[in-house]
């Protein structure tokens, strides 16, 4: 069904980058409407709640949607793909089943070519994308370590996720070894953090955080772009970009709900 529904600003998907956008324009007071095939998760309904945890990980909850089979998933075609898909239809997208963990390019990767001969060279740099890395990392709340030698100094807002007796296993052999580590950044909150409550470090993040500690953008990023105006429509499955004559995109048709 198609509905006349003039906007400034069409945004498909409410996943990790949908909530972003939607987020960072709502300042400018235009129209903004986001269509999410999925609706908003529920943090009661997820598996560590209930004594089935395992079993619900590996239906409901599992993160290959060809598993999962809800309504607002369809099945993907990995035949041909050297990688399985990975990834949650709803709000939030793959940020409610994702591990949270957050590292930044190094400066170095941004330049493979130039420094290992291999790849291409980013036509940007890590400076010139370190402001968004610190928007970011701000919005989602960041557990890490300052002083890590490997990047240029930036700011952590959190202290870092314990390292558990595996963490501290793998540190000691590096040590051994003489190898550089470093505690990685996670969008955890390890402290209450933007109205959300700490981490307590039990470890079923990859099925929904129930605690809310982990960083997924149902919880940072779209309750403050809904406040700012942006116009979130959930169980809206986009079926088609309609294009004109120029080749530009003017609309979607789309199925809701009903
Ligand atoms: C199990 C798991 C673990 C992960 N661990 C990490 C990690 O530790 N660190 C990390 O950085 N990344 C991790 N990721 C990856 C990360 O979650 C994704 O890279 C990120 O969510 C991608 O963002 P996106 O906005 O491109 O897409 P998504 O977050 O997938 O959002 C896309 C959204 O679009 C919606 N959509 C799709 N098609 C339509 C349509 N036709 N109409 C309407 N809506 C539609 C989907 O329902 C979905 O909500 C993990 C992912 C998974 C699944
Ligand atoms: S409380 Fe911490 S360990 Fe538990 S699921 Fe949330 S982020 Fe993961």
């Amino acid at each position: 069904m198609t509905r006349a529904d003039p906007i400034d600003v069409l945004i498909v998907g409410a996943g990790a980058s949908g909530a972003a956008v939607a987020w960072s324009l709502a300042e400018t007071g235009m129209r903004i409407v986001c269509l999410e095939q999925g609706d908003w998760p529920n943090p009661t309904d997820y598996p560590s709640t209930t004594p089935q945890s395992e079993f619900l990980q590996l239906g409901p909850f599992s993160y290959n949607p060809n598993v999962r089979n809800r309504p607002e998933d369809y099945p993907i075609n990995v035949d041909d793909s050297p990688i399985a898909i990975a990834n949650f239809n709803g709000v939030g997208g793959g940020t409610v089943l994702y591990a949270g963990h957050f590292p930044r390019f190094h400066p170095s990767d941004f330049r493979v070519k130039t420094l290992d001969g291999v790849a291409d060279d980013w036509p940007v740099d890590y400076a010139r994308l370190e402001p968004f890395y610190a928007e970011n990392d701000r919005m989602m709340g960041v557990a890490g370590l300052a002083g890590d030698p490997a990047y240029p100094p930036k700011e952590v807002q959190l202290p870092p996720v314990p390292l558990g007796q595996l963490g501290e296993t793998l540190a000691s052999g590096f040590n051994r070894l003489g190898w550089h580590w470093w505690p990685s950044d996670s969008a955890i909150a390890t402290r209450p953090y933007g109205g959300r409550d700490r981490c307590v470090n039990l470890g079923p993040c990859m099925s929904g955080c129930s605690q809310g500690a982990k960083s997924s953008t149902d919880l940072t990023y779209w309750p403050q772009a809904e406040r700012a105006g942006v116009e979130l429509r959930t169980r809206c499955r986009v079926r088609e970009l309609l294009v004109n004559d120029e080749d530009r995109v003017t609309g979607v048709i789309y199925y809701d709900a009903d």
